[in-house]
């Protein structure tokens, strides 16, 4: 578990082996916190809710971090619906690309 704080402070479930959230701009680790903590517009769209753990994002137990499962969820769509969520998805989800959560971390009590 670990706690966010922003302008409001939430509790979020979180692996126990995932990696600590590095600083703003520093490299994705897949700590994923900011999925965990509400979808970006694409998620929106997969989880139905603007609030809360992203129902696409994926623990990958062999890497010990967090990756988001939109690209893969596409095989499971019709055509076209499945061509219009992959340019979604690599528009939104920065791989590769520093950390753009401002999401600050701390442990629960
Ligand atoms: S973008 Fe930042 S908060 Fe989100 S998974 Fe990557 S490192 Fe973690
Ligand atoms: S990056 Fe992927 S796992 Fe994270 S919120 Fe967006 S769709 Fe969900």
């Amino acid at each position: 578990m670990a706690h966010t704080q922003t302008s409001t402070e939430r509790i979020i479930p979180i692996h126990a082996q995932a990696p600590p959230k590095p600083a703003p701009g520093a490299p994705c680790n897949g700590c994923g916190v900011c999925c965990l903590f509400e979808p970006c517009p694409l998620g929106v769209l997969a989880s139905r809710k603007r609030s809360g753990a992203c129902h696409l994002l994926q623990w990958d137990a062999a890497h010990q971090r967090y990756h988001c499962g939109a690209v893969a969820h596409a095989a499971t769509l019709p055509w076209p619906v499945a061509a219009l969520w992959r340019r979604l998805a690599l528009r939104w989800i920065a791989a590769g690309a520093g950390c753009d959560s401002t999401l600050e971390t701390f442990p629960s009590p």
